[in-house]
């Protein structure tokens, strides 16, 4: 299960984008606390079968504190801002740095919405703004339907970098994971006391 979150300034097009990517499992299920949106979507890539479960802020709750409580074990973030509008994209840093304070360095995606509107921010600037940030960069339209499964294809694709990179560490290192639920030695003993 990849817990992913769309974030951004109001009316930029988040609950749009992730409508039109999951279709017909959108449900808008409104949680009073927090206000968000929440989809699944079942898809397969690259042969690896994910689960994604795509929360956007609802509202825009008035506090930091309600909001980062969403963000919490999140797998992957898309950032998105609005092509016709530049304060939006202005905004970006301050949605990066309240995600990041909550989800440290998670994989993440940069989307600018609305290319069928006039633009007040160019592709270059874009581009640029998310190679400094080290996150891929995509331009969508949800009225033209552009773009939108590759750019929630490309996060999941991240996430499973990630995971494999992890584990490939802990195999160089020969970190050899905790298990669950082992019976601790005393518990093992325990069996030649009785
Ligand atoms: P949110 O507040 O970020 O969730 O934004 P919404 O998804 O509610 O969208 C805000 C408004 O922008 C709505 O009126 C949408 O119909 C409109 N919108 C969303 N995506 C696009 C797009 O790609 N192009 C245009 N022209 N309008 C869009
Ligand atoms: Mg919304």
């Amino acid at each position: 299960m990849f817990k992913i979150l769309v974030v951004g300034s109001g009316a930029v097009g988040k609950t749009s984008l992730v409508k039109k990517y999951s279709e017909n499992s959108f449900s808008d299920n409104y949680l009073p606390t927090i206000g968000s949106n929440f989809a699944s979507k079942k898809l397969s890539l690259d042969g690896n079968e994910v689960n994604y479960q795509i929360w956007d802020l609802g509202g825009q709750p008035q506090f930091k504190i309600v909001r980062q409580s969403f963000y919490r074990g999140a797998k992957g973030v898309v950032y998105v801002f609005d092509v016709s509008r530049r304060e939006t994209f202005e905004s970006l840093e301050k949605w990066r740095e309240e995600v990041g304070e909550v989800c440290g360095e998670i994989p993440g995606i940069i989307i600018g919405n609305k290319i069928d509107l006039p633009r007040k921010v160019e592709t270059e600037e874009g581009h640029q703004y998310s190679q400094c940030m080290n996150n891929p960069y995509f331009e969508t339209s949800v009225f033209l339907n552009i773009n939108i499964d590759e750019s929630f294809e490309s996060i999941g694709r991240l996430i499973i970098k990630r995971i494999q990179n992890s584990q490939n560490t802990r195999e160089k290192y020969s970190i050899i994971p905790v298990q669950k639920n082992q019976p601790s030695s005393i518990e093992r003993s325990s069996k030649f006391l009785w």
